[in-house]
């Protein structure tokens, strides 16, 4: 339970940014609010896939200390009943024999692929095994450890940051796309993406190609009974409707790897604006309302950053130590 010896703490946003900075701060003694536009269930983080991995996202040496730290946490979680994480071996295949990915060589069970293993017109591969998480159970399982460490969740939508200066000692900005218009931060931009859930049609292993560049993805993550096919990565698109023509696309070239899926029962359509800049921002800003630590930008990488990230916030809160006035 929280104690009153800790500053008081507004999270604004309930992705799992948010909702991971408020666990973290609320299971540390932070009494700990947080105000949000949107339910977690109608955020860009529940349409994500999701898999652990840093896509679509800088600065590289924050990156890696917070995604390995995130790793670690997931791979616990994955131990416990109720919390949607779960391991996943499969396959992350080229076409064109590119080398793997730097950060998926250090993942439990790495290794080259077999050529037997790779669909036709792939010509090389690597085998790991890596946390995936079912976002409609990690969601909920975030809200209810934060609920479970006294944390209280308002629905209400901000124009500017100083209503929420008047609520608590430090404000957490994590608005993820929200950030653009909240604290105008012109650098922010949207990469949609959209994805297709289906029956599963018994498969167990997750497929990717590395598309490098490209807006289409190729990639499929079983969670059970479901399958989540993807995918498509569009700068600057902001709408956030589901689009036909761009599910049947996903649909095709998932099937063309793993034929089982073009008959498979579609579920659900889950769109999402990957919040996108230069740079993550977590840092600590002194403004004339208050005391703002920032939280957001964390492109196609929040699953796999939110706790390394979250840990920083702490950090930076308890650095500020008695300087900590309005
Ligand atoms: C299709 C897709 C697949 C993805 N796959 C993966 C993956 O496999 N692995 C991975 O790590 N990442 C993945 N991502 C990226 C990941 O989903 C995002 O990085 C993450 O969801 C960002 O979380 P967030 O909490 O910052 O933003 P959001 O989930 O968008 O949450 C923002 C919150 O802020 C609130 N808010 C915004 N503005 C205001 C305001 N003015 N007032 C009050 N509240 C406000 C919103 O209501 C919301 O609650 C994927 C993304 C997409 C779209």
């Amino acid at each position: 339970m929280a104690e009153a010896s800790e500053p008081s703490v507004l999270v604004v946003g309930a992705g799992v940014i948010g909702l991971t900075t408020a666990v973290v701060l609320a299971e540390r003694g932070h009494p700990t609010t947080i105000w949000t536009a949107d339910p977690p269930d109608q955020t860009t983080s529940m349409a994500a896939g999701a898999v652990w991995g840093p896509y679509l996202v800088e600065p590289a040496d924050k990156v890696e200390r917070w995604s390995l730290h995130t790793l670690q946490v997931l791979k616990e979680l994955a131990e416990v009943d109720g919390t949607g994480v779960h391991i996943v071996s499969g396959i992350e295949a080229s076409r064109s024999a590119d080398e793997p990915p730097e950060w998926a060589k250090g993942l439990d069970d790495y290794r080259a692929a077999q050529p037997d293993e790779l669909p036709d017109g792939f010509s090389a591969g690597v085998y790991f095994s890596v946390p995936a998480v079912d976002m409609p159970v990690y969601l909920p399982y975030l809200l209810s450890r934060f609920e479970a460490a006294g944390g209280d969740i308002k629905l209400r939508t901000l124009e500017s940051l100083t209503p929420a200066f008047d609520q608590a000692e430090v404000v957490i900005n994590c608005s993820g796309s929200g950030a653009r218009d909240l604290v105008a931060d012109e650098s922010l931009t949207a990469i949609r993406g959209q994805l297709v859930s289906i029956e599963n049609p018994g498969l167990v292993d997750f497929f990717s190609e590395d598309t490098g560049e490209s807006e289409d993805l190729l990639h499929y993550l079983p969670h059970g009974r479901t399958v989540v096919l993807g995918g498509v990565a569009i700068d600057g698109n902001w709408s956030r409707e589901p689009d036909r023509a761009t599910a049947a696309a996903i649909v095709e070239r998932c099937a063309s790897v793993c034929p089982a899926i073009g008959t498979a029962k579609v579920i659900d359509h889950r769109v999402g604006l990957r919040p996108t800049r230069p740079m993550v921002r977590v840092e600590a800003e002194r403004t004339q309302g208050g005391f703002v630590v920032h939280n957001y930008g964390h492109g196609g990488a929040g699953v796999s950053l939110a706790w390394g990230a979250a840990s920083d916030v702490h950090e930076l809160i308890a650095s500020s130590g008695s300087t900590l006035t309005r």
